[in-house]
């Protein structure tokens, strides 16, 4: 896992490349047969989980997991690709600890993929596939190397706030070392020394249950808008699942205006435990400058486009402008007024 952005974002010049080389990407082996294994060992970890993985295993590995989710969503998608925040140096060491534990490569390699994910948002070119099915998404994204229009692309990414944060460019540095520690021998040797638990509990459900599970809560970060957005030729009373997915225009929002603290990456708005924390944070001075765009400034943004025939986007962030001075710095203890 750890050596899959080193090879996917390898630069190469391609410019003499014939247009299918360019836009193909090959199978990581490595990673594929990695995936496999996942699976399978996540399979027995489940049945451990249900049969004799001692209580603490479970909650530790429960917590572990839940760390790991807040990095990817608090931590590499609002903070550091978005700057929906700013974040006290301790908090961001914070995050960034818990990211390591999520095992989908450096802060870097994933804000870098996502910003261009952002950019070529259902087009041929992004990363996460957004313009075919959901399966295809989730699975295949993480298995496959970067093409080299997408390597090119890559590197023009700016991403200098990222090479001027000292923790996200350790991080970089020393993946290896903090992925082996933090995501392999902390999830496997505490429940196996320190809770007494046995090693196929310690390593198939501290480890391989909990990355399969966080590798696909993580990948829903670039693939949700499958799950949870409304499109156009979308049929509720098609959907078997809509007792537990309540589909919505919010991941349109977020590709739309992605500079909101409260955007959640799963289809809500303010509501979710990603923006809880970052309010917590805020209370504690931990965070600050949370970013939101109330609906007045959507709603005036809305009618100058239509006035002036000017792009929407750039008329409500004109609007988020305006309102930005008249936002008081506490803004998030009172959230209904500010949705
Ligand atoms: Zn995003």
């Amino acid at each position: 896992m750890d050596t899959k952005t080193e090879i996917r974002t390898e630069t190469k010049d391609s410019t003499s490349l014939p247009a299918d080389d360019y836009k193909k990407r090959d199978a990581i082996w490595p990673l594929v047969l990695f995936y496999i294994h996942m699976n399978i060992l996540a399979i027995g970890g489940a049945y451990i989980l249900l049969t004799s993985a001692l209580w603490s295993t479970i909650l530790f590995t429960t917590l572990l997991a839940l760390l790991g989710i807040l990095g990817v969503t608090v931590g590499v998608h609002r903070l550091w690709a978005h700057r929906t925040f700013t974040a006290s140096a301790p908090l961001r060491l914070f995050l960034m600890l818990c990211q390591t534990t999520a095992g989908q490569g450096s802060i870097y390699s994933v804000v870098q993929a996502h910003r261009l994910h952002h950019q070529k948002f259902q087009q041929d070119a992004d990363p996460f596939f957004s313009k075919q099915g959901f399966l295809f998404a989730q699975v295949r994204s993480g298995l496959f190397k970067y093409s080299s229009e997408q390597e090119q692309l890559l590197q023009e990414v700016d991403m200098t706030d990222l090479e001027n944060d000292a923790i996200v460019m350790f991080q970089k540095r020393y993946y290896v070392v903090l992925y082996t520690v933090l995501n392999v021998l902390l999830s496997i040797n505490t429940p196996f020394q320190y809770f007494g638990d046995s090693l196929s509990s310690s390593m198939l459900v501290g480890f391989w249950l909990r990355t399969l599970i966080v590798h696909n809560v993580g990948n829903l970060v670039h693939t949700s808008h499958f799950v949870w957005s409304i499109y156009k030729d979308f049929k509720p009373t098609d959907s078997n699942s809509i007792f537990f997915i309540t589909k919505s225009y919010w991941p349109q929002y977020h590709y739309l205006l992605p500079q909101d603290y409260q955007s959640g990456e799963f289809g809500d708005y303010g509501s979710g435990l990603g923006a809880a924390v970052i309010r917590v944070f805020a209370a504690l001075d931990w965070a600050k400058d949370l970013r939101t765009i109330s609906s007045v400034a959507v709603r005036m943004g809305l009618t100058n486009a239509v006035e002036t025939g000017r792009p929407i986007v750039e008329c409500i962030q004109e609007q988020v402008q305006l309102e930005k001075n008249a936002l008081p710095a506490n803004h998030f203890l009172n959230r209904e007024k500010f949705m």
